[in-house]
């Protein structure tokens, strides 16, 4: 059985964002990569909870909490880095972005989206992506990525 993720139980949040902060730092680090401070507050920000938050979500917190005008583009740009080097991961059924949980290699995201208290619980299953691209392969697709996003209820919510 695997274990419930830790997305739908309650925990120390603060344990994910510290290690999502710790984790960004070294891949940068390693990779020879600016992480600026604004990337990693945008980062931060994406982190606040397991559930996906939008780029205007994000610019509100920036002026309200930091006093910080950061210009629409200036937010773009960081969101930008981050999903270029892994950091997080774009939600388009929500048009927004949630942290990954195990950034540092390549991956494709697969995501179970509670409709009621909207966390996004990643998976990450190599099985499923391999049939997409076998299935893609088989009407002569070439697969360059792919998000998975499938809607239900977490086990929080269930019930509830
Ligand atoms: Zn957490
Ligand atoms: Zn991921
Ligand atoms: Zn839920």
């Amino acid at each position: 059985m695997p274990k419930t993720p830790i997305a739908s139980r309650p925990h120390d949040h603060s344990h994910c964002v510290h290690s999502a902060l710790s984790e960004a730092d070294a891949l940068c680090a390693r990779q020879g990569l600016r992480l600026t401070a604004l990337r990693r507050r945008v980062l931060e920000l994406v982190w606040q909870s397991h559930k996906p938050l939008g780029a205007y979500d994000i610019l509100a917190v920036l002026s309200e909490q930091d006093g910080r005008r950061a210009a629409p583009p200036t937010v773009y740009r960081a969101l930008d880095f981050l999903l270029e080097n892994g950091l997080v991961h774009r939600i388009s059924s929500l048009n927004s972005f949630v942290g990954c949980n195990h950034p540092g290699h390549v991956h494709q995201g697969q995501f179970l989206i509670c409709r009621a208290c909207h966390a996004a619980i990643e998976l990450e299953q190599a099985s499923i992506s391999d049939a997409i691209i076998g299935s893609a392969k088989d009407v002569g697709f070439v697969v360059e990525g792919q998000t998975v996003e499938v809607v239900g209820l977490c086990s929080g919510c269930q019930g509830a």
